[in-house]
């Protein structure tokens, strides 16, 4: 039985929902949620493996370019009051090395850091990433390019974060907009409606180019304000560009931060055809905190503290991770290598340190595809509950899918799938949960496993 429900619009009030270079808050969503399965009572999808997820988007990223460099002069010329457009960006460094890139992605590696690395494809219009970069050789794209492929894909979604990230472009010629105002910024396009349809060309067009780079991709970034005032129509872009450019199953996007009263779950949207073997939606995730690093043009002082201080007893990462939901931290590229000083970068090796001795055992880091599969997984698996068990119909296979189940007896639980069984073995600590595993409580069990699309039955 499905039901449909919509949630509450918001009337977003036009002073908080034009704001040029920031992403929006999360209450300001307004993309309808769609249909939501059946859920029978005393079965429970915790977190994955028991785990509360910890993720790291970054913004602003793309190949060799700095943004900060490139962007100010862009930003001061669309919105010449703004005094924070007047820096001086010409003493920056044009160039955010792939010894950075390096550096960055191995120490992340070695940590299992996971997350979100945007690659803007036409960054601040300097040169398109599958074609050529102005100021730079042939080879060092390509091998800029390849880094990415090797050392950040398998960590971290790629996301387009629009096309330039400054200028609007005419997808009928490739070319920026000829007038020069906030009005022809993608930071605060497009300043009147547009369907789905335009929106979707749009984001189509910043895919292509990624997909020309042989980058994976199942989701978007968008710049500032992008989109704020067509977000229910914009989710449904994401959705329709993501499925025809990269045939993903479950596009997904980051364009909202969380405050600190507000829940950081991801936002399933215009979920629909779930009982049909073409289940769509689109997944929502939030960032949880503010840049606190060295901001999106990289000169500001870190402050790392804001997110986990040294020991981890407090900030806004530590509020998240107690209150069991997604903990995710946001922050720009140019702000982790600050002009070279690194000292973005020093300041989130000190904040991940301090996750990882105080909270290493009870978290996981995701990707933020991973975030969204988990959430499409946990919130639209019909749940149904009998006698002898539990049946789940899944719209979306997860790995990691943890559920607890009220249960006398304790006998240990039998899972299978269309007819094959899931072996699980028992283990006796939280901790020690992962998929293929279950745990003995006081009133039931939880058991943790990689969830098959399709329907699984389990005996208790
Ligand atoms: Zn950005």
């Amino acid at each position: 039985m499905w039901t449909v429900t919509r949630r509450d619009f918001l009337r977003a009030g036009a002073a908080a929902a034009v704001g040029f270079g920031l992403k929006a808050a999360v209450g300001l969503a307004q993309a309808p949620a769609g249909q939501r399965p059946r859920r029978d009572e005393g079965v429970e999808v915790l977190n994955p493996q028991g785990r509360v997820p910890l993720s790291f988007f970054i913004d602003d990223s793309t190949c060799l370019v700095n943004m900060g460099h490139f962007c100010m002069p862009q930003f001061a010329e669309a919105l010449p009051q703004r005094e924070i457009y007047k820096k001086p960006w010409k003493t920056w460094p044009r160039e955010i090395p792939d010894a950075f890139v390096r550096e960055f992605g191995e120490w992340c590696a070695g940590h299992g850091i996971k997350g979100k690395y945007s690659v803007v494809p036409y960054p601040a219009c300097v040169g398109w990433l599958d074609r050529e970069l102005p100021g730079w050789s042939r080879r060092e794209l390509l091998d800029s390019l390849k880094l990415v492929r090797e050392l950040m894909v398998p960590n971290w979604d790629i996301h387009p974060e629009m096309i330039s990230h400054t200028r609007v472009i005419d997808i009928a010629t490739g070319r920026p907009l000829a007038e020069i105002s906030s009005a022809t910024m993608e930071n605060s396009y497009p300043q009147t409606k547009k369907s789905v349809d335009e929106l979707a060309a749009y984001l189509a067009y910043a895919l292509r180019i990624l997909k020309n780079c042989d980058l994976p991709c199942e989701g978007i970034t968008t710049p500032g304000g992008f989109g704020n005032l067509v977000k229910s129509e914009l989710s449904l872009a994401v959705g329709e560009a993501v499925r025809d450019v990269y045939a993903a199953e479950l596009p997904h996007y980051f364009k909202y931060v969380s405050g600190s009263n507000e829940s950081t779950e991801p936002k399933l949207e215009h979920v629909a055809g779930m009982e049909t073997d073409d289940p769509r939606v689109v997944v929502n995730v939030p960032a949880g905190t503010g840049d606190w690093f060295g901001g999106w043009d990289g000169d500001r002082e870190p402050e790392g503290d804001r997110y986990a201080n040294r020991d981890a007893g407090s900030g806004r990462m530590v509020e998240m991770i107690e209150r069991g939901e997604p903990a995710v931290m946001l922050c720009h590229w140019p702000g982790l290598y600050n002009q070279g000083a690194k000292t973005g970068f020093a300041a989130f090796q000190r904040v991940a340190l301090a996750l990882e001795a105080r909270y290493g055992d009870r978290t996981i880091w995701m990707k933020i595809s991973e975030i969204a599969r988990y959430w499409a997984a946990k919130e639209l698996t019909r749940i149904e509950r009998s006698a002898g068990g539990v049946a789940l119909a899944a719209p979306f296979a997860s790995p990691r899918f943890t559920l607890r189940i009220a249960a006398r007896g304790g006998a240990p639980p039998k899972l299978s799938h269309e007819g094959g069984p899931i072996p699980v073995r028992e283990v006796t600590r939280l901790l020690d949960l992962k998929p293929g595993t279950w745990l003995r409580e006081q009133e039931g069990i939880v058991v943790c496993f990689d969830l098959p699309k399709g329907r699984t039955l389990l005996t208790v």
